[in-house]
């Protein structure tokens, strides 16, 4: 009798275990630490910032961190190679020309202060706003679209793409916040980057059926890891090349803070125009349209 609830339970709980080892679930599946001590960390910042946590759209999947540490569900440069028309991840390597990306924003925080070292070296930077935060900060989005940066589309809540699993999903983050960006900045962009870089065959399909290309990066600063300025400013240095695109972050969950990125540029951008690099926007660096 006991043998037998034994084995029934051993059943179960392979069961279980056959459920979940679905390879994709396994790979999407990255259950995120208990994190309300740092939401409530969080709390306190924004006590000291005096700006209400309440109308800071928060990022819907998850601060960067625990959903990094997962590989991509499917890894970017497999979906690049299945799908080399429509997801890119770096631009032409016979030119010494370079995209800093920003991702998240707009940030009230950090993402004036990224505007302002991108004026005093005069380089443009390609920034991938989240609609939710876009709606809330429209000034923002305003002055990166007037002082002449590209805007792409970062979905409206950030949301783990794969995670949620559906198409629909997928449309109206997307539709949500192009709309609002239109709105502020007058043009339907083109570029589309997912939240954690994370996306399957269908949900690249559907993004090709929208007119959007998906813009990946092959130089990560991970900057999101908040190490000194200095390890930010290597991470970039010591893998950039010819046609780089370069990720880093001007936004940030509240208890996230972009302050070594922004330290970290004022040593990326000289030291790479003194190797003869020059920045420009992903659309000027594949040569595309900036809008659809
Ligand atoms: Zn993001």
């Amino acid at each position: 009798m006991k043998e037998k609830m034994l084995l029934s339970l051993l059943v179960t709980v392979l069961v279980c275990c056959v459920q979940l080892t679905d390879p994709m679930t396994i790979l999407a599946y990255n259950p995120a630490p208990e994190n309300g001590d740092v939401f409530e960390q969080g709390l306190q910042e924004k006590d000291k910032r005096n700006i209400s946590v309440e109308d800071f759209p928060e990022l819907e999947g998850g601060p960067e961190n625990p959903e990094r540490v997962a590989p991509t569900p499917i890894d970017m440069t497999i979906l690049q190679e299945r799908y080399p028309d429509t997801f890119i991840l770096r631009g032409p390597a016979n030119q010494n020309r370079i995209a800093l990306t920003f991702d998240d924003g707009p940030d009230p925080r950090f993402t004036d202060e990224v505007l302002n070292v991108l004026n005093q070296y005069n380089v443009p930077g390609t920034f991938f706003f989240m609609g939710s935060r876009a709606i809330a900060y429209p000034e923002i989005v305003e002055r990166t679209n007037i002082e002449g940066h590209v805007i792409g589309n970062h979905t409206y809540f950030h949301p783990n793409l794969v995670k949620e699993a559906d198409i629909p999903t997928l449309e109206r983050e997307v539709t949500r916040t192009e709309d609002v960006l239109f709105d502020i900045i007058g043009y339907r962009t083109s570029l589309f980057r997912p939240p954690y870089g994370f996306l399957y065959n269908e949900l690249v399909e559907k993004l090709g059926e929208m007119q959007y290309l998906i813009i990946g990066w092959s130089v990560d600063s991970l900057d999101w890891q908040e190490d000194p300025p200095a390890v930010i400013a290597a991470n970039v240095l010591d893998n950039v090349h010819p046609g780089a695109i370069i990720l880093m972050h001007d936004g940030a969950d509240w208890d996230g803070d972009r302050t070594n990125t922004i330290e970290a540029l004022h040593q990326i951008i000289p030291t790479l125009q003194e190797q003869g690099y020059e920045f420009v926007t992903v659309p000027e660096l594949l040569t595309i349209p900036f809008a659809k």
